[in-house]
């Protein structure tokens, strides 16, 4: 209830942060603590512990042994609104790594258990569809699309925007899987596998009752580029010029969610080809939740650090 009474001050900008499991049990956990009202502590590994401590405040904290029904539980209401008409942006941020693929599509190598958000969303959007079909019907409609930096013309390229129309979750996994394989993955010196473009799943409802009333909304879930800063000793040449493109992108990103968030009068949606095309679905009564994603692990303290800077920005 009074989580509830929390988000409607907030309004329509809400931010979750999940902590992905560490990969090997070695290596020391930079999170100290994760509170039930959405605080986090973190500490610097390279100070002592009552120094390097900092504390940070989102809508909700998701732990390591969250599960993948945890967060779609918090999300869901969320996810539901768009069939009665509301815009709705979900992204996930984070550096390399971090989950942001995990959460929105489910795990690496294609396993169908487990799977993330855009699975779950569209079940239960057929679900509800199903339910209110005596009184709307709907039809629910989605667009894989990806936007990628081109370093041909310093600018971004949309590759396919086709319009799919899908009857059921098998549809969706089988577009879903075709979009995976198309992803542009490349090497940096971070991981070898790197995605360097933002990926969006996009479904247009479209609902009408007997009396012809009509009503169309969409649901964007974005799993952002990586938002690791790239070290200009370590990249050059075209690998850089996109490094750099992909900041640009998603500090936009940042700069229109804190417009928003702040009820500025002008919101900077022109500076990046992002939040031009998610313009009508950011602002106004469109809802948007965040996802900051981090690696518990001490060699990422310092882009941890830097998301979690990033999504206390925007919330
Ligand atoms: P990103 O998309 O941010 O680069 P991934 O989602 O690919 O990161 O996650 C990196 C690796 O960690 C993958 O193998 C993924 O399956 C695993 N992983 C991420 N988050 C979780 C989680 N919450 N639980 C279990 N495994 C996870
Ligand atoms: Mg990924």
């Amino acid at each position: 209830k009074l989580y509830n009474m929390v988000q409607d001050l907030k309004g329509n900008i809400r931010v979750f942060c999940r902590i992905r499991p560490a990969f090997c049990a070695g290596t020391r956990n930079v999170i100290d603590f994760i509170g039930e009202d959405g605080s986090l502590v973190i500490s610097d590994p390279l100070k002592p512990k009552k120094d390097g401590r900092k504390v940070f405040q989102f809508n909700r904290v998701f732990g390591p042994s969250a599960t993948q029904d945890d967060v779609f539980n918090d999300t869901q209401p969320l996810i539901r609104s768009v069939m009665d008409g509301y815009n709705v942006c979900i992204f996930a941020y984070g550096q390399t790594g971090s989950g942001k693929t995990y959460t929105m599509s489910g795990p690496s190598g294609g396993s169908t258990k487990d799977l993330g958000i855009n699975y779950l969303a569209l079940n239960d959007l057929f679900e509800i569809s199903n339910q209110r079909k005596s009184i709307i019907s709907y039809e629910i409609r989605v667009q894989m699309l990806e936007i990628r930096s081109c370093t041909n013309d310093n600018g971004l390229s949309l590759p396919d925007a086709t319009l799919h129309t899908v009857n059921s979750t098998s549809d969706v996994l089988n577009l879903m899987k075709y979009g995976e394989v198309n992803r542009v993955v490349c090497s940096t010196a971070i991981n070898n596998r790197s995605s360097r473009s933002h990926s969006i799943l996009t479904v247009h409802v479209h609902g009408r009752d007997p009396s012809g009333n009509r009503l169309r909304s969409c649901l964007h879930l974005v799993d952002l580029a990586g938002s690791e800063r790239v070290d200009k000793s370590e990249v050059t040449g075209d690998r850089l010029k996109e490094a750099q493109h992909i900041n640009k992108s998603l500090s936009c990103l940042g700069d229109v969610i804190t417009a928003l968030a702040q009820k500025n009068s002008h919101i900077p949606y022109r500076n990046s080809k992002l939040t031009l095309l998610l313009q009508d679905s950011l602002g106004g009564h469109a809802k948007t939740l965040m996802f900051a994603h981090v690696s518990p692990e001490e060699d990422s303290f310092g882009e941890t650090i830097s998301t979690l800077k990033f999504a206390r920005r925007v919330s």
